[in-house]
């Protein structure tokens, strides 16, 4: 799966594709306050500690933007576009 993680100050979504797939996303979490609206029980979930992994990324790779993790490989890369 790929996901795309998009913070707008207010809140983070994490929109979630299957590889290879344009256009909608298959689910999008809202990440607010520290929780997410996901139904998995585990906390820290998925989704947060893949938004801790985006904002180190982004810190180290100040002027890039756009990327999307590959769960495949466990790597952020920079969207094709
Ligand atoms: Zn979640």
């Amino acid at each position: 799966m790929d996901y795309y993680i998009t913070d707008n100050g207010k809140y983070v979504t994490v929109a979630k594709f299957a590889p290879d797939a344009s256009g909608t996303p298959q689910d999008v979490y809202t990440i607010m306050g520290g929780s997410c609206d996901c139904p998995s029980p585990q906390r820290p979930c998925k989704h947060q500690r893949l938004v801790n992994q985006w904002r180190k990324h982004i810190e180290k790779n100040p002027y890039e933007f756009g990327y999307y993790f590959d769960d495949e490989d466990g790597k952020f890369h920079e969207l094709p576009f």
